[in-house]
């Protein structure tokens, strides 16, 4: 069976009878995806490799559109009550003089221009609404194989068991099993030339708000995360992706941070604790991007499986819960299957693509003051054009998905 018969998917309702979906990850994207549809009326069925809701990193940001998204997915309140949200952020040179306030944008009536949440936080309330609308949730399961048939997509379970479904959209991250056995290995990730080194640290005195500091080819930004502790993360370039050892790593971040902050004492006392923290998370960025279109057939892919960023506009996520809302929607719709994955596309891909290049361009823009006149004039850039390019990211991401 070829991966495309589009005859049979042109003929196929998207609406009036019940579409029976895989989700393949339970992830920020996958799960929300798995409501939306769910929603409109599918019978969904999501699968996670993981056996639980575990995950590294401790938190993210939504902005407008992202919480716009939830708002659909019925999770508003419930995030608005244990998430929180940043009056803004504020840019420092490395001396500590200050170049530009940047806010989020205006709130949209109950919807916030941006909440911070914790990921697993997330990841509950997301689970508890899909079970309670009917979703079967399996975890420590994966696809063992699929098979494209003109009527259905068969899918073998590492449990064993097999099951038939109509549409299998594979949320699976940025390692996505299903893009790389169905989009090929050309799509696998790319270094983007960039790492973050994260830990959380004693809150410094005074910092009430996230401070972003530019130092000498990267940034630090501080981030209030209680009343007594605060979020510290590092990005700057570095070629390759080196595997360090943890015991090292504490040593490592020191060094990045001094390098980046030259001889100036800004912040030290904060830096030099990082030496004490048994916590320092290394993340090299890779980027992904598979061109039109996100399906094979009765096979698609969404989330970071499509469109991996760095986190530079923060809006992965968002993205990847925007694709599960637009999917719903387009399904939704009377039309046939393929119409609804080419309206998907039509409403997706120039989106995720603006969004894509824009975090790219930030932060290689960022990384390019390494040397002393591109620093003055990264600097310079941060004082004068940021906030222009601030409201620019605030207006794209506030554009209706
Ligand atoms: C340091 C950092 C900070 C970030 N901050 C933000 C932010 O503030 N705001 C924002 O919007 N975005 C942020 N992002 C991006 C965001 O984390 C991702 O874009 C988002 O998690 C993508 O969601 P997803 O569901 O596509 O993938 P994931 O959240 O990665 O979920 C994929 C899921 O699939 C599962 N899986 C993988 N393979 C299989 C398989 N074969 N079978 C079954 N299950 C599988 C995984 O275990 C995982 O649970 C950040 C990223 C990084 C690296």
């Amino acid at each position: 069976m070829p991966d495309t018969d589009l005859d049979q998917l042109r003929r196929e309702p998207g609406r009036g009878k019940q579409l029976k979906i895989l989700v393949v990850g339970a992830g920020l994207g996958g799960l929300s995806a798995a409501i939306a549809l769910t929603q409109i009326g599918a019978q969904v069925d999501v699968i996670e490799i993981k056996p639980d809701n575990s995950v590294p990193g401790v938190g993210f940001g939504l902005r407008l559109n992202g919480m716009r998204a939830v708002r659909e997915l019925g999770l508003l309140e419930q995030c608005l009550a244990f998430g929180t949200k940043p009056s803004g952020l504020t840019y420092y040179d490395n001396r500590g003089r200050h170049l530009s306030d940047l806010s989020y944008g205006p709130d949209d009536g109950d919807v916030p221009s941006i909440l911070v949440m914790s990921r697993i936080g997330y990841l509950d309330v997301a689970t508890a609404r899909a079970q309670e609308l009917g979703c079967d949730i399996r975890m420590g399961t994966t696809v063992a194989s699929l098979e494209q048939k003109p009527e259905n997509v068969a899918v073998t379970f590492s449990s064993g068991d097999s099951a038939e479904y109509d549409l299998v959209v594979g949320f699976d991250g940025i390692n996505s099993q299903i893009r790389h056995e169905y989009f090929g290995a050309r799509y696998d990730p790319t270094p983007a030339g960039g790492v973050a080194w994260r830990c959380p640290l004693p809150l410094a005195d005074g910092l009430t708000d996230t401070t972003f500091l530019q130092g000498h080819g990267g940034k630090i930004v501080f981030s209030p995360l209680s009343s007594d502790m605060m979020y510290m993360v590092l990005t700057v370039a570095e070629e390759g992706r080196p595997r360090y050892d943890p015991a090292e790593m504490p040593r490592i971040m020191y060094d990045r941070a001094r390098a980046l902050m030259g001889d100036s004492e800004f912040m030290a006392e904060s830096i030099v604790q990082v030496l004490q923290s048994t916590s320092v998370a290394y993340t090299p960025y890779s980027t992904v991007w598979v061109p039109y279109p996100w399906f094979r057939g009765r096979v698609m892919i969404g989330g970071d499986a499509a469109h991996t960023m760095p986190p530079y506009l923060g809006s992965g996520a968002a993205m990847a819960i925007e694709d599960g809302v637009v999917l719903a929607q387009e399904l939704a719709k009377d039309h046939s299957l393929l119409d609804a994955q080419l309206m998907f596309m039509a409403r997706r891909l120039p989106r995720a693509r603006a969004v894509h290049e824009r975090s790219i361009e930030s932060m290689l823009e960022e990384f390019d003051s390494v040397t002393p006149e591109a620093f003055q004039r990264r600097l310079q850039f941060l004082r004068d054009l940021e906030p222009i390019a601030n409201e620019y990211s605030n207006r794209l991401l506030a554009l209706p998905y």
